[in-house]
């Protein structure tokens, strides 16, 4: 019997037995499998409750079913058979999670809600037709336009080509009231957001930019632009590919509309992760670098677990592994290189971790180096930086209500700041805090990181 057919039970319900890599496997099995990991290596929750006031989904609706330590219940009952996986009560809880992981670095037995909630959202997934899952139609159609790279270029342009005409700021002023009105609302905001309104780009010139005047003498990159990032935010991934050229890097860009499929695990969709993955590993190995490289928080955390995907695949697990070992996020080789210094930026920034690299990749002190390497800016800490903005893929429009009260706490906290933009580095939380901004009349820019970097290089360029 294979380790992909055991039951669960048997010796195989350990930790590699029980990842997402091995196939063929009823999705329940594979969330016991998880649980019972958990169990062996200690890990298992001792219900302390130290984990649901920092919850943002417990905050807002006081329910213990929408707390970590609930949801935790609530799997395990599915794990041990006792409750039906397409029950309201499973549905429904983990559905409502932002899978933020801000439950996980306050958790004293160490639990790993990220990785269970990937399997419960698995079992979830399978046990329910998409066209009866909440907000299914919606996900289900951009889960499959994140696995076709032509179908998504002609969707990503289409949106940029719309944003372009200002229709998000029509649909914004135009949406009816009512639920799917205020989705519809929110939605044409992020893309609004997405446009950022103070970037001011500037043409690259990789040649010009490098200080360093001759061959690059840092690591040998492989810059995944990523989907939605490399589209909407194709101004953020130029920024990013300057940044890294001049503080020595020879960046060589992966090839566009490349998800790493991180959607797609956080959706259940665990056939559709594993082929973005081995696509991604396969391109990288093509490259031959030191390093991968992102500027999105949420690829950049999926791709360091590529690992953990396949360890259960003796096909995939060396090489899933050594792809996550050269995986950072762009903030960490500035970092680790100990960024150059800029040119003079008089601005005032909020800085706003996004979860993904402060909870999911515990990375984001890096940010705060590259920061530093910029003269005049003053960089002013978003209170509760530890709460997530509510983005989370397309969750203020699946799930405008809580979206939107989650989201409506950490506008406050950033325009009580009192700064004139805010930074943050993951594509969704710019879009989520952007369309915050834009809702309440806000004229706060919102930038990631390195586009500060690249302005105070421009700066002492002379070129503004
Ligand atoms: S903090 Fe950890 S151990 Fe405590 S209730 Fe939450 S998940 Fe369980
Ligand atoms: S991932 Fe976030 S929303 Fe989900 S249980 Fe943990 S803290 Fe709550």
């Amino acid at each position: 019997m294979s380790d992909e057919t055991r039951p669960r039970g048997a010796s195989d319900t350990s930790r590699a037995a029980s990842r997402p890599g091995a196939t063929s496997v009823d999705p329940i099995d594979i969330l016991a499998g998880r649980m019972d990991a958990a169990e062996e290596g200690l890990l298992t929750c001792v219900h302390c409750g130290f984990c649901l006031p920092a919850c943002p989904t417990y905050r807002e609706l006081g329910d213990e079913a929408d707390s970590p330590r609930g949801r935790l219940h609530l799997m395990r009952a599915v794990a041990e058979r006792r409750l039906d996986p397409a029950s309201d009560a499973f549905q429904t809880h983990m559905d409502r999670c932002l899978g933020c992981r801000a439950c996980e670095p306050v958790c004293p037995s160490s639990v790993p809600y990220g990785s269970l909630l990937e399997s419960a959202r698995r079992v979830a997934r399978s046990a329910v037709p998409a066209r009866k899952r909440s907000a299914g139609r919606t996900v289900e159609v951009m889960l499959r336009l994140f696995r076709h790279p032509l179908a998504l270029r002609v969707a990503l342009s289409a949106a940029r080509l719309a944003r372009a005409l200002r229709l998000p700021t029509l649909a914004r002023r135009l949406a009816p009231g009512g639920r799917v009105g205020e989705g519809l609302r929110f939605g044409a905001a992020m893309l609004e957001a997405s446009g950022g309104r103070g970037a001011r780009p500037v043409a690259p010139d990789p040649g010009r930019t490098s200080r360093l005047a001759g061959a690059p003498v840092g690591p040998r990159v492989a810059f995944l632009p990523g989907c939605v990032q490399g589209s909407l935010f194709g101004r953020v991934v130029d920024a990013s590919d300057r940044v890294l050229t001049r503080n020595g890097c020879d960046v060589a860009r992966m090839g566009a509309g490349g998800c790493c499929g991180a959607l797609h695990a956080h959706a259940g969709d665990h056939d559709g992760s594993l082929d973005l993955a081995r696509a991604r590993i396969g391109e990288a190995e093509r490259m031959g670098v030191d390093l991968v490289v992102t500027d999105a928080a949420g690829c950049g955390a999926a791709m360091k677990e590529y690992g953990e995907w396949f360890e259960a695949n003796p096909a995939w697990a060396e090489r899933a592994a050594a792809f996550s070992s050269k995986v950072r996020d762009v903030t960490e080789v500035l970092a680790e290189l100990g960024p150059v210094p800029g040119g003079e930026l008089r601005r005032t920034v909020a800085y706003d971790p996004p979860c993904h690299l402060r909870h999911a990749q515990r990375a984001d002190g890096a940010t705060a180096t590259v920061l530093a390497a910029i003269p005049g800016l003053e960089v002013r800490t978003v209170a509760d930086p530890d709460a997530c903005c509510g983005g989370a893929g397309i969750y203020g429009v699946t799930h405008p209500e809580l979206g939107g009260a989650v989201g409506d706490r950490k506008v406050s906290e950033v325009r009580a700041t009192g700064a004139t933009c805010v930074a943050t580095g993951n594509p969704g939380c710019m879009m989520q805090i952007g369309a915050g901004l834009i809702l309440v009349g806000s004229r706060m820019d919102v930038v990631h990181p390195v586009e500060l970097l690249d302005e105070s290089y421009a700066l002492l360029d002379g070129e503004r």
